[in-house]
């Protein structure tokens, strides 16, 4: 490579810093309420128009220039360590990122306008950028993102870079007493760490954007599930599942409770469409309370809720309906505090092939219930009437 190659290929590392920023700014505008990656952004913007002028520069126009290099530097370092801390839920200090800034400008203004002493000015930079990132080491190690592998990888790869600014003057000491050396940014040992501290960053954002896809996929998988109103599942989803467990566990007995609000329409036309939707949200979250964590609650639209619950039998199937009714008549979460009622439909699921059919005999249940009067559950026996049966009765598949 002729000298003047040599020179300006280092400032590879700058431009990746810059469009990896620029990437993140794009990233930003997209997904607004992920603010911590405008401050990641931020943060490699900053970096790398210092890190391109020094690569420009000889050692006696870095020191002419140290100071602002140094504060843009400092200032990259902040956004990212802010950037991280964001991204788990917390802050890092100001007046502590300010008073390490000032030190390390204060330090470079010293050892390059009174003394001109190039190895303390890298010492002072690299601490402070090392601790200015370590200010965001606490919040992310006391995180409340979900401890996965990538999340994982994240935290111990930053504490890597955390250490690596810190310890990375020392290294380059002991490796080739790089302090003496008058031609600095065109060391073969800078641009060794050059390329590693870029590797590192990539592998950081790697992991940042890993991470990130993977909480959006969860989002959408969860929006794409769940009814917004309730955050019950919605039908599609429990069709889904239900197909899944009566397939995969054909020996477990299910009992499917369709349900109704009596007389709803009356909660809208008299306290209006907001009171009407707060009343749905609280007979969700009843419905809830009062099955079990592997029981399925969806709401099937309107205020029809669709129940898969583990029982043995339809005896027991009608107590788990009568208890959720006699539940609901005592919410009384309508604003002026009345009772709300509610219609059951109860039948078995033996399998699969059998859900929709199971729905189908649910539905026209409720139907009757309404029918002769609403607030009662009406039981609906499958066509063998083995669901009548006790348990160890039950025939075993
Ligand atoms: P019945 O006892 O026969 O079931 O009478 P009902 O009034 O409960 O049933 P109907 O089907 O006549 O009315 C259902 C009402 O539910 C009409 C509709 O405006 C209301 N509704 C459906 N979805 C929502 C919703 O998301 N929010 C609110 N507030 N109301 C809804
Ligand atoms: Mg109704
Ligand atoms: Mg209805």
């Amino acid at each position: 490579m002729s000298a003047t190659a040599e020179q300006y290929f280092p400032l590879v590392v700058p431009a990746t810093s810059l469009l990896l920023g620029l990437a993140l700014l794009a990233g930003w505008r997209s997904l607004r309420d992920h603010r911590y990656l405008l401050w990641l952004a931020g943060g490699y913007i900053c970096t790398a128009f210092p890190l391109a002028a020094q690569i420009l520069m000889d050692n006696a126009r870095m020191a002419t220039w140290s100071v602002l290099t140094g504060a843009m530097y400092c200032a990259g370092s902040w956004a990212t360590a802010q950037g991280f801390a964001l991204r788990s839920g917390g802050r890092v200090s100001g007046p502590a990122a300010l008073a390490i800034s000032l030190i390390t400008l204060l330090a470079l203004f010293c050892f390059s306008r009174l003394d001109d002493v190039l190895g303390a000015r890298i010492v002072f930079l690299n601490l402070g950028m090392g601790l200015l990132l370590a200010l965001a080491l606490p919040v992310l190690f006391d995180s409340e993102q979900p401890d996965t592998l990538f999340e994982r990888l994240l935290r111990r790869t930053y504490l890597l870079l955390v250490a690596y600014a810190i310890l990375r003057p020392l290294l380059a000491w002991l490796l080739a007493g790089w302090f003496t050396s008058s031609g600095l940014p065109r060391s073969g040992l800078w641009l060794w760490m050059l390329a590693f501290n870029l590797l590192l960053n990539l592998w950081l954002l790697f992991l940042l954007l890993g991470g990130l896809a993977q909480q959006l996929m969860g989002e959408l998988r969860h929006e794409r599930n769940h009814d917004s109103l309730t955050q019950l599942l919605n039908r599609r989803a429990f069709f889904e599942i239900a197909n899944h467990r009566l397939q995969h566990d054909p020996a477990r007995p299910w009992a499917l409770l369709a349900c109704d609000v009596d007389h709803f329409k009356q909660v809208n036309d008299t306290w209006g469409h907001a009171a009407g939707d707060n009343v749905l949200r609280q007979v969700g979250v009843l419905l809830q309370q009062m099955t079990r964590p592997d029981d399925l609650v969806a709401r099937f639209g309107g205020e029809e809720f669709v129940l898969l619950v583990h029982c043995h039998d339809l005896p027991t199937a009608a107590r788990i309906a009568e208890r959720i009714r006699v539940g609901l008549s005592q919410m009384h979460c309508s604003p002026a505090k009345q009772s709300i009622t509610a219609s059951f439909g109860v039948t078995m699921v033996a399998t699969a092939q059998d859900l929709e059919s199971a729905l189908e005999r649910a539905d026209l249940a409720v139907y009757q219930a309404k029918h002769e009067g609403r607030n009662r559950l009406i039981l609906s026996p499958s066509q063998d009437g083995t669901d009548c049966m006790l348990p160890d009765q039950q025939a075993t598949p």
